[in-house]
């Protein structure tokens, strides 16, 4: 059946404007027309009057863990929670992102096979949630980040069920690539630097070797399959660069030589700067621990500087949130968006872009991320334009409802006046 949304405010995402008194055509689970209400095709069947409203792309979250719920520490992600609370977990994340209004998200980071498993299940219709673009476990090295225990207690058969795999030597991340492809990813996550979160690898150190890092994307981009890469120190950015990264997540220590070698290997920057905020400012309130919190203050005000930099000198930068800690829930793309506006100095469209034309196209979801005829009907309606004051995005009440592929997923729109015309019903 065809439902035309209409008089409503519409941020298409093509470009940064939105058409005013507009109207969406969706025809079963795509758009089927969209433009302003005064060259509406009027054929729909079904009439929904947005005055007042603004409908913009379903968002897409580029860095979620489903997994992650009320995280502290390393320890609370893996040790005090067995896989199958971990997979619980990730189905009821799945459906709270998607209620938030993220219809698309990637998960970089899963215990066992979870976030496949969860997409799969979601595809089929069996769960509600984000369409979902998966990979496996973040692949590490020895005293990399992903090596988050005690070498007294850990040895390797223990990560079987942690949210990383450790390998080493350029054949033994081959070795992993080859049985994540074969279990089903859609993308590979590893690691080539420490991280504030991980007190036994900081942020600042180099992990995995240039090597092995060539050889891991060579193995995943001939099995058509891009690599996401941790890179938060100077020297695992440029490396992740030249290696044959898709993406670069956190890039805290990004300096002109890493914007350079970006630019040069046309990758995308998930920068997570809403974590990081979160950490600096309310991670002790929320139990983070101190050495933890300390070590995001003394970077996060330069990351966000370096973004902008990044962000002026051209650099696709792709909106994800690396949510579900306990100062920084599940949903914190939200706040991610913000950020982006208050720290780095975008505008709220090129702000909103970030979380849905190039997420979208960056993670291979080609189909969703802008309103256009053709494409899934992934949108949100909302009570407030968010072009305006950005933080409409951030308040629940503001969210009138989440369609996805055509089906309102979360909230109600306003009652449909039936058109009897288009409906073949007739008149008298
Ligand atoms: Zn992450």
């Amino acid at each position: 059946m065809k439902l035309a949304l209409t008089n409503a405010t519409v941020f298409t995402a093509v470009d940064e404007e939105a058409l005013t008194e507009a109207t969406v055509v969706v025809d079963g689970e795509r758009i089927s027309w969209v433009g302003p209400a005064a060259e509406d095709p009027a054929d729909a069947a079904a009439v929904v009057d947005c005055r007042g409203k603004t409908i913009i792309p379903g968002l897409v979250d580029a860095h979620a863990h489903l997994v992650y719920d009320g995280v502290t520490d390393p320890y609370t992600i893996e040790l005090s929670r067995p896989l199958e609370r971990a997979a619980i977990d990730a189905a009821l994340n799945a459906e709270r992102l998607l209620s938030l209004g993220f219809t698309s998200v990637r998960d970089v980071g899963t215990r066992g096979n979870i976030a496949v498993t969860i997409r799969d299940a979601v595809a089929a219709g069996k769960l509600l949630g984000p369409r979902i673009k998966a990979s496996k476990q973040i692949i590490s090295v020895w005293g990399g980040l992903g090596d988050l225990h005690p070498t007294h207690i850990f040895r390797r058969e223990q990560y079987a069920a942690a949210l990383t795999e450790i390998a080493s030597g350029p054949w033994g991340v081959r070795d992993v690539v080859r049985q994540q492809v074969k279990d089903g990813v859609d993308w590979v996550k590893c690691e080539a630097s420490g991280t504030g979160f991980n007190p036994l690898c900081p942020a600042d150190r180099d992990t995995m070797s240039l090597e092995e890092l060539k050889a891991l994307c060579d193995e995943a981009g001939a099995k058509g399959r891009p690599v996401a890469c941790h890179a938060e120190s100077r020297d695992s950015i440029i490396n992740a660069a030249k290696a044959g990264a898709r993406t670069v997540e956190h890039a805290i220590f990004l300096d002109d030589d890493g914007i350079q070698a970006l630019l040069d290997h046309d990758v995308a920057v998930c920068p997570t700067l809403g974590l990081y905020t979160a950490f600096a400012e309310k991670g002790l309130d929320f139990g983070i621990p101190r050495e933890i919190v300390e070590s995001h203050r003394r970077t996060h005000e330069l990351h966000a500087a370096a973004i902008a930099r990044a962000h002026d000198a051209g650099i696709t930068i792709i909106a994800g949130s690396d949510s579900g800690l306990a100062n920084f829930p599940q949903g914190g793309g939200l706040e991610e968006i913000c950020t982006y506006v208050e720290r780095v100095g975008m505008s709220p469209a090129k702000a909103l872009l970030c979380a849905t034309r190039h997420a979208a196209r960056v993670i291979g979801h080609e189909e969703v991320g802008t309103l256009e005829a053709g494409k899934l009907a992934d949108l949100l309606v909302l009570e407030r334009n968010p072009l305006k004051d950005v933080r409409t995005i951030t308040d629940p009440a503001a969210l009138t409802a989440v369609m996805q592929g055509g089906r309102v997923a979360a909230g109600e729109l306003p009652a449909p006046v039936v058109n009897a015309v288009a409906s073949g019903a007739g008149v008298g």
